[in-house]
């Protein structure tokens, strides 16, 4: 799987449409202070599904759409759309019947996000397990912003740990197991429930 495309409208500062064919080999993204990297890296953490607003340097998740400049009016929605190339067939069951992968969001004031994968329209979930099982996504090592090295040098072997096991792809599993104790859980309670109704019928 390779990021070979990335759209953005109306996402912070990138308020046209804007297309960045993504070549392979392309490593960094060098320019002047303040025209927009980090906010080209937010893009793509943010369409595979960052929900921290902190990550993307805001207070709420609306933060990411053009709020206007002097000469233009602020945007009512914000959308990135990135395609992966998926010739090797890489992607996790359930994605894997196309050789492009096209994954969109769309955020709109006062009505959330939307995701989208080859035009259906999917949970934020599944495009997170998407991600996570492909060992990338919004918290993926592989997406250096600013003052991560010094970070990564000074953080406690736990968050350090995390960082491993996210390069190494296994953090869907944790995931997944969270949610299936989470319905583990709420089943032994239903079965509580059961026995307290068979004990009083008895
Ligand atoms: P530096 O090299 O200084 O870190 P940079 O190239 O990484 O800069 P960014 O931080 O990506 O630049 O972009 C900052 C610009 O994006 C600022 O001009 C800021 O006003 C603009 N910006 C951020 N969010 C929005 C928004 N919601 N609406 C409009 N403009 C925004």
């Amino acid at each position: 799987m390779r990021f070979t495309r990335l759209r953005l409208n109306g996402f912070k500062s990138f308020v046209d449409p804007t297309d960045l064919t993504i070549a392979e080999g392309l490593t960094g993204v060098v320019g002047p202070n303040g025209c927009g990297k980090s906010n080209l890296l937010e893009a793509l953490r943010w369409v595979m599904g960052e929900n921290r607003p902190t990550a993307m340097r805001g207070e709420g998740m609306e933060d990411v759409i053009f709020a206007g400049a002097a000469t233009r009016p602020a945007r009512p929605f914000a959308e990135v759309a990135l395609s992966i190339d998926n010739s090797d067939r890489l992607a996790p069951s359930g994605f894997n019947d196309s050789d492009t992968l096209d994954i969109s969001r769309r955020i709109t004031r006062e009505a959330g996000s939307a995701y989208k994968v080859n035009g259906k329209e999917v949970r934020a979930r599944d495009v997170q397990m998407l991600f996570a099982d492909a060992s990338t996504g919004a918290h993926s090592p592989a997406l250096v912003r600013q003052g991560q090295i010094a970070e990564l040098i000074n953080a406690k072997p736990k968050n350090r740990r995390r960082i491993l096991e996210e390069a190494a792809g296994i953090s869907g599993l944790y995931q997944r197991r969270h949610e299936a104790e989470l319905r583990l859980n709420a089943t032994e309670q239903n079965l509580a429930r059961v026995e307290d109704v068979i004990e009083q019928l008895a």
